[in-house]
C-alpha cells in the first residue's frame, strides 16, 4: 500500500514474527511523495525559496557532475592508454572542453536570468538544457535533503526565462493544468480566473494524464499547477514541446490534499498568455 498520513494500526499476533502494519490514508498520494512518512511539511509546506538558491545548488550540481566525469576518466586512464596512448589525451581534451563549454553556459544562464535577456536559445535554456539541469539539481539536493526548497528556487528562474520570450495566444490554444488535490476554495478560484479570460481548464488526476491531454489538446501554451516535485517532473517531460509557465502549491495539509495555490500570480500567468 502506498504510505501517507494518518493512523498507523499495528496488530501483533502471538508469534513476535508475524507483525502487520497498516498505513490508513486520508489522500491519495501521487508518487512523488511515496516516501512521505505523514509527518507535518516543514514550513506548513510552504518551499518558498530565492531564486539565488537554485544558481547556488545548481552551481554545486554541475561540478558533481564533472567530477564524476572526470573520475571514470581517471578509472580508464590503463585501459585507454592499454589500447592507444593518445586515446588518454584525447578522452581528457575532449572532458575538459566540456567542462569548459559547461561552465561557459551556465554563466550566459545566469546572465539571461539577471539582464532579463534572451542570450541563449530556448533549446538551450528554458525548452532544452536549462530542464536536464534542473532534473539533475533537484536530485543531487534531495540527496541532502532540500530538495522542495531547491525545485521551488528552479521553477522560479525556469518562470523567469520563460516569459522573457513568451508568445501571445488566443484564449482557446492555452490550457489552464491543474491537479486533483486542490482545496475548494482553490478551485473555485482557478475556475473563476479561467472563465473571466475563457481560458479551458483541465483537473489532472494523475501526471501521466496531465501529458496525455497536452499531446492530444495540443495547446498553443499551457499554464500549469503543481507541487514543486510534480512541476520539475512535468516541466522535464513537457516544457520542451510546448512554452509552459508553472506555478507552484503550498501544501499546508502535507501533500496531495487541501492545497492552495497565489491566485493573483495565477491570472498573472494566464495574462502573460492570453492576448
Ligand atoms: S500536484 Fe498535488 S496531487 Fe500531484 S503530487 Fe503534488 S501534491 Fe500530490
Amino acid at each position: 500500500m502506498t504510505p501517507g498520513s494518518g493512523i498507523i494500526e499495528s496488530s501483533m499476533s502471538d508469534s513476535p514474527r508475524a507483525e502487520l502494519i497498516k498505513l490508513e490514508t486520508d489522500r491519495r498520494l501521487g508518487h512523488e511523495w511515496d516516501e512521505w512518512d505523514g509527518s507535518p511539511l516543514p514550513r506548513n509546506g510552504d518551499f518558498d525559496s530565492p531564486p539565488k538558491l537554485f544558481f547556488l545548488w545548481s552551481a554545486a550540481a554541475t561540478a558533481v557532475g564533472l567530477a564524476i566525469l572526470f573520475g571514470v576518466l581517471w578509472l580508464l586512464r590503463p585501459h585507454l592508454a592499454s589500447i592507444h596512448p593518445l586515446l588518454v589525451t584525447g578522452t581528457t581534451v575532449a572532458v575538459a572542453t566540456l567542462a569548459v563549454l559547461a561552465w561557459t553556459w551556465w554563466a550566459l544562464l545566469g546572465a539571461s536570468y539577471l539582464l532579463k535577456r534572451p542570450l541563449l536559445p530556448a533549446r538551450l535554456a528554458e525548452r532544452g538544457l536549462y530542464l536536464r539541469l534542473m532534473s539533475w539539481t533537484s536530485r543531487v539536493a534531495s540527496r541532502f535533503g532540500r530538495r522542495d526548497w531547491v525545485e521551488n528556487a528552479s521553477v522560479k528562474v525556469y518562470n523567469a526565462l520563460a516569459l522573457i520570450r513568451a508568445r501571445k495566444v488566443n484564449t482557446g490554444e492555452l490550457l489552464l493544468l491543474v491537479p486533483r488535490c486542490l482545496s475548494r476554495d482553490a478551485l473555485d478560484g482557478v475556475l473563476a480566473v479561467a472563465k473571466r479570460y475563457a481560458v479551458p481548464v483541465f483537473v489532472a488526476t494523475r501526471g501521466q494524464l496531465a501529458r496525455r491531454v497536452i499531446k492530444e489538446r495540443r495547446p498553443r501554451a499551457v499554464v500549469a499547477v503543481a507541487c514543486e516535485r510534480d512541476m520539475v517532473s512535468g516541466l522535464h517531460d513537457v516544457a520542451g514541446k510546448v512554452p509552459v509557465l508553472g506555478l507552484v502549491l503550498k501544501l499546508p495539509s502535507g501533500p496531495c490534499k487541501d492545497t492552495v495555490l497565489d491566485l493573483v500570480q495565477l491570472e498573472d500567468w494566464v495574462k502573460a498568455y492570453v492576448a
